[in-house]
């Protein structure tokens, strides 16, 4: 019997899922990336008990966590004070701990494992209008900017949040294997670390009226990121005095659309779903539908029917997890005396529930393929 063809644009963390994913269910899988090389932007990612179940799915959880940090709790701290908030640790609430990896590291896995599985990878090789695909399914995963899905599905574009987050990789993350959010009116800064403590990730959020930049991603001046974050205390001050490279991403998103496909043709990942990265679930939403597009491609009756189950299966649990992260954007950037009354409550219930502030995320946490 002939096998079916499927063409993935894109070759993130969603593209390179999703083409795994397809090759592991039988199909003859070829994957067009613009680039001349699969990313290294980005710096660190969290990956979550959802994800890790994804990735296992995949056969690529073993390899992700020997080039992983993990991360058994979350520290949420006054960023100025440096007082510690609230210590919500994955073991109490029955999760396994988060997985710290850098991009790069973790793209490479996918890819390896993509490659092994004979998925053929295509660079230099943009997808755009008229374009003439001839595969029996197409499975757009181009990013937040989502050119070719726009084109072809009809995704409005996407709006700045008036958020922009600062990335940096700084030296020195041994000792700490936590993720620290260090909160502040209207700012925050996640730290943690990476490479086994050898480097320490930051990613620093500030308000901002506007992004007039033409890129999504620019490098950031070292003096300013310092004179807006240099005041934070512990670790966050440390890693603002202490970068010399860093990076700004303007933070954009729309609302998740109704309809994902047309045809053959359908997106996962940042293309169909943009969210903001306070609950760092952008990448473990994109393995969680590539586990799920596989099956639905393969077992409907038709390519148009498997989309069709695919958007059904995610659609509510995806835009749950786009408005959760909304919901820590407005924590962890409140004013006092709002924030007073937060940060009290978050105390309170770590003394008198243990555990209930990560199991409030047990619907997030505890998918399974
Ligand atoms: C500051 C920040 C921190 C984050 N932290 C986390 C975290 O801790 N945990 C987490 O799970 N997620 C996190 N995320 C989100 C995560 O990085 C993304 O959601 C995830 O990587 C999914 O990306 P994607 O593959 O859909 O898109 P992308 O990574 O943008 O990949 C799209 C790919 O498509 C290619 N492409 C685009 N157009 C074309 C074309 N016309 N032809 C061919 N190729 C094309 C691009 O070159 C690119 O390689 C974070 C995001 C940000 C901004």
């Amino acid at each position: 019997m002939t096998r079916r063809s499927v063409t993935v644009v894109g070759g993130g963390v969603a593209g390179l899922s999703a083409a795994l994913a397809l090759a592991l269910a039988g199909w003859r899988v070829s994957l067009r990336e613009r680039s001349d090389a699969f990313g290294e932007t980005g710096a660190g990612l969290q990956l979550g008990a959802n994800a890790q179940a994804a990735l296992s799915r995949l056969g690529c959880l073993e390899a992700a966590r020997r080039d992983s940090t993990p991360l058994p709790e979350i520290w949420l701290r006054d960023g100025r004070g440096g007082r510690v908030i609230s210590r919500q640790g994955f073991a109490r609430a029955g999760h396994p701990p988060n997985l710290a990896i850098h991009r790069a590291d973790f793209v490479r896995v996918l890819a390896d494992a993509a490659e092994a599985a004979g998925v053929d990878v295509c660079f230099g090789a943009a997808v755009g209008e008229p374009w003439d695909i001839e595969s029996d399914a197409v499975v757009l995963a181009d990013g937040v900017k989502a050119p070719v899905s726009r084109a072809a599905l009809g995704f409005p574009a996407p709006a700045f949040t008036g958020q922009v987050a600062w990335r940096a990789l700084v030296p020195g993350g041994e000792g700490g294997d936590r993720a620290e959010v260090h909160m502040a009116p209207g700012a925050h800064m996640v730290t943690y670390p990476l490479r086994r403590g050898k480097l320490l990730n930051v990613v620093a959020v500030e308000e901002r009226s506007g992004w007039a930049e033409e890129g999504w991603s620019i490098p950031g001046d070292p003096s300013l990121f310092r004179d807006i974050f240099g005041g934070f205390s512990g670790r966050a001050g440390d890693a603002a005095r202490l970068a010399d490279e860093v990076s700004v991403w303007g933070l954009f998103k729309r609302p998740v659309p109704r309809t994902w496909h047309a045809g053959k043709v359908g997106a996962v990942g940042d293309a169909v779903h943009p969210t903001l990265p306070f609950l760092a679930q952008g990448a473990g939403m994109a393995l969680e539908d590539a586990v799920v597009l596989a099956p639905c491609l393969t077992n409907a009756p038709s390519v148009g029917e498997g989309w069709e189950r695919f958007t059904e299966s995610r659609r509510n649990r995806v835009v749950r997890i786009v408005a959760a992260a909304d919901r820590n954007a407005w924590l962890y950037h409140l004013r006092p005396p709002l924030s007073w009354a937060a940060g009290a409550g978050l105390s309170l219930g770590d003394r008198i529930a243990p555990g209930a502030a990560l199991r409030q995320f047990d619907w997030l946490l505890g998918w399974r393929p």
